[in-house]
């Protein structure tokens, strides 16, 4: 087995003769007994599994062109950001496939969506959670169409070709704001949502701004962004109400679309409902929702609903028992920078109207 040297030098060391000692024998090093049980074998194989996967794709993983790290450096940036990306980017981030797993004996599968193992790439791209902050995101990614690279290539690509410091910089503050939910979903078992994520990240972003260049913003500008009303000036939404007056079921949708007609975001609801301009009210109070928890400053809603459309004017109440969810609608609508209700043709909102019908509405409370 031994070269004949390392051999002879192996038989020449002196061993303490133990009276008491058995022959050598094999144990398993996975039980406390030493004795061989399927449960630890079974885990043990699953950790093999999962350390080889993350080592093929640890492997893979590129560090930055000299171009990508000039551009990253020359980036203002929070000291924490830099030094965070410089981590993912150099394969340097305590992931559940990295260190962490080896010293606290955690499973490397990611505790977000619990399919992938978490590599780098996973945990800022390709992760559903990651995935959907970004597609909300003023920057419109789609991971889903991703072509497999590595995080460090795509920041490397994404540095080199984005049309702006700005959003290069919001990126980054993208990834922090996953890096910090993904921390409190591992150590504090909580779940951040995506959208929580983006408003999370549109804060720190504007906290950032301000303390470079003194708060500029307007007045009335209350949670949104400086990202976010300038690459998203007039944010559209449309939203159409459905009703079933034999179930007495309401459903309520809603798409958000930015000036170059990317859909933000778009969903549907049911609840209980008594009329046809409940519904309507509804459809318009969540797409008001959606666009406040997205961080849109400046929007225009859009409906078929000329009763609806009229809350757009200060003065217009809903009639009675509608007055308290119109009411609500004109607060949303007062919270917002600049916010104007329009009646559109059913035509405009086609695909509000489409995702009211395709609601599970027999499958409602
Ligand atoms: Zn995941």
């Amino acid at each position: 087995m031994f070269p004949t040297p390392v051999a002879q030098n192996i038989m020449s060391m002196y061993l303490p003769v133990d009276p008491n000692s058995h022959h050598d024998q094999l144990i398993w090093g996975r039980t406390s007994t030493g004795i061989y049980t399927v449960k630890s074998g079974y885990y043990e194989a699953i950790n093999l599994k999962e350390a080889n996967i993350a080592s093929s794709y640890g492997n893979s993983t590129k560090s930055l062109t000299e171009a990508g790290w000039k551009k990253f450096w020359a980036l203002k940036l929070p000291a924490k950001i830099q030094w965070l990306i410089w981590r993912a980017v150099t394969n340097a981030l305590p992931t559940l496939s990295g260190s962490n797993k080896r010293v606290m004996q955690l499973s490397a599968v990611c505790m977000r969506c619990s399919v992938g193992i978490e590599i780098v790439q996973h945990l800022f791209l390709d992760c559903i959670v990651s995935k959907r902050a970004w597609r909300y995101s003023p920057l419109g990614f789609d991971f889903d169409k991703s072509d497999g690279s590595s995080f460090a290539e795509w920041l490397n690509d994404w540095i080199l070709t984005a049309p702006d410091l700005q959003s290069i910089q919001f990126s980054l503050f993208m990834c922090w704001g996953i890096w910090l939910a993904r921390n409190e979903n591992v150590w504090e078992e909580a779940v951040v949502s995506p959208v929580e994520i983006l408003r999370r990240a549109q804060q720190y972003f504007q906290i950032f701004n301000a303390s470079q260049h003194g708060d500029q913003r307007p007045a009335g500008l209350t949670e949104s962004t400086e990202l976010t009303s300038q690459v998203l000036p007039g944010v559209q939404i449309h939203v159409d109400g459905a009703f079933n007056n034999h179930e007495k079921i309401g459903a309520a949708a809603w798409e958000c679309i930015d000036q170059y007609g990317r859909c933000l975001h778009c969903g549907s609801c049911t609840f209980l409902s008594y009329t046809p301009l409940h519904a309507e009210a509804m459809a318009c109070l969540k797409g008001l929702q959606v666009a406040k928890e997205l961080g849109i400053s400046q929007c225009v809603l859009q409906s078929d609903n000329a009763a609806v459309v009229k809350l757009g004017s200060k003065s217009v109440a809903l009639p009675y028992p509608l007055h308290m969810l119109g009411s609500d609608i004109c607060k949303l609508r007062d919270s917002f920078a600049l916010c104007s209700f329009m009646k559109v043709d059913r035509s405009i909102v086609e695909n509000a109207h489409k995702l009211d019908r395709v609601s599970p509405v027999m499958n409602v409370l």
